[in-house]
């Protein structure tokens, strides 16, 4: 094996463990164990295009840890995919499992193609094939994919069929945030928005904030930037500015959500517009870059598009106070120093965006036991796990004086730790425990 390159994500977010190690009581082998993911596998998947032409995709699946339970963890589908961050993202998902306490390890996967630029049945061709070539890795008991970035629903669908076709068995477990129809769970696509929805409220009771004072500036209004914009309008945050990877716009006076989702999930534009009915209007509003967005000055910027949006260029402009990481790795380690000198606090990706795989649990116990939830049910125990962990983290902050970060990495080694040592380490093979 080669020696890793200095800048890998993959090595960085180790660095960020051993930082938390401190904080948790866990024997060394945990660490050990976190540096090497338990299985990767490297595949190629032949499509045939719509014009005849035969094109060969490549693709990634990393199962991080499995101390806890079976790999979850979601597949994305993107033109910068590739092994050290399928390996990062992995590791993320093992921590933000323990962070929650939910009975999994971590995986993830990952396809190097820019899915906008398929048809829809290159799309599904690619979906299947993929499954494909991973099938005798995943399943039920053992990886459980979900959607990620440029992933949905309705691809999630395609690959669960295929599994079962290969398998010869109706499996829905196999696979998360699949479409209600083909047994999905109610509340799983806002489920990411919603879980950092509940932290920010778990703020704003410690903060005693008043919501219509609060502007948000919100980079990436996908699935889960939509839905934590949404709830936070409705509770009264000026949602002062928005972006997609095109661009954003910007409005000291802030923005109609529901009528910006409209006619974004219409026409896939991200427009000033108010509507009432279905008759939008255009209002004024800035247009800004992604860059700018993120140094606005607002009270709450929330990074919802891809990792590495925050680094060392631009972490000493940035003016909100308060940072919620509903991306995956929004806020690069270098760049975590010079927030942290600044005081920022930063509500991190393992805690923030982990509604989504909440209750991507919730669907696959579902899936397993046959008996479906109401929303409601889905809902309020979503709120309950987010709350309840939320806490944990921040005593842990309080208590030990760290960024909200290292405890949550403390939080979730204290899980995995635990788990490692029930399995027996040194201490307890040498009689000394
Ligand atoms: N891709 C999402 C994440 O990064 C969801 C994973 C899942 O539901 O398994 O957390």
């Amino acid at each position: 094996m080669s020696e890793p390159a200095e800048d890998s994500i993959f090595e960085k977010a180790l660095k960020r463990l051993d930082t938390a190690r401190k904080y948790a009581t866990i024997d060394e082998e945990t660490i050990q164990r976190m540096q090497h993911p338990i299985q990767m596998l490297h595949v190629s998947i032949p499509v045939r295009m719509d014009n005849g032409t035969l094109k060969i995709f490549e693709g990634y699946r990393v199962r991080h840890d499995a101390t806890r339970g079976p790999t979850k963890g979601g597949i994305r589908f993107h033109p910068q995919v590739n092994l050290d961050e399928v390996k990062a993202l992995s590791l993320w998902m093992t921590c933000k499992c323990a962070v929650l306490d939910i009975p999994y390890g971590g995986a993830k996967g990952g396809v190097i193609v820019n899915p906008k630029e398929l048809s829809p049945m290159e799309l599904e061709r690619l979906s299947r094939g993929f499954i494909d070539k991973v099938a005798d890795f995943i399943g039920p008991d053992t990886d459980i994919p979900a959607p990620d970035v440029y992933t949905n629903e309705r691809i999630m669908g395609w690959m669960m069929d295929e599994y079962s076709t290969i398998t010869r068995r109706h499996s829905p477990g196999v696979i998360t945030g699949k479409p209600i129809a083909l047994g999905g769970s109610l509340g799983r696509s806002a489920a990411t928005g919603r879980g950092a929805y509940y932290c920010i409220k778990e703020l704003e009771a410690k903060r005693n904030w008043d919501p219509h004072q609060i502007r948000v500036a919100v980079q990436g209004f996908g699935n889960a930037g939509q839905s934590v914009a949404q709830l936070l309008h409705r509770d009264g945050y000026q949602i002062v500015a928005v972006s997609d990877s095109k661009g954003g716009i910007h409005r000291k006076e802030g923005f109609d959500i529901p009528s910006l989702m409209k006619t974004k999930n219409e026409s896939r534009v991200l427009k000033a517009v108010y509507c009432e009915g279905s008759v939008c209007e255009a209002i004024a509003a800035d247009k800004i870059t992604n860059e700018e967005l993120l140094e606005l000055d607002v009270d709450l910027l929330i990074p919802a598009a891809l990792e590495n949006a925050i680094t060392t260029e631009n972490a000493d402009r940035i003016q909100a106070n308060v940072i919620v990481e509903v991306a995956n790795g929004p806020v690069t380690l270098e760049a975590d120093e010079v927030l942290d000198a600044k005081k920022k606090l930063i509500i991190p990706d393992i805690l923030a965006n982990a509604g989504g795989v909440t209750v991507s649990y919730f669907e696959w116990v579902q899936n397993r036991c046959g008996d479906y939830w109401s929303e409601e049910k889905v809902n309020t125990r979503l709120e309950q796990a987010m709350r309840q962990q939320f806490e944990v983290v921040y005593q842990l902050m309080e208590q030990h004086q760290i960024s909200m970060r290292t405890a949550a990495y403390a939080s979730a080694l204290n899980r995995i730790g635990a788990a490692v040592a029930a399995t027996g380490t040194a201490r307890y093979f040498s009689g000394q425990e």
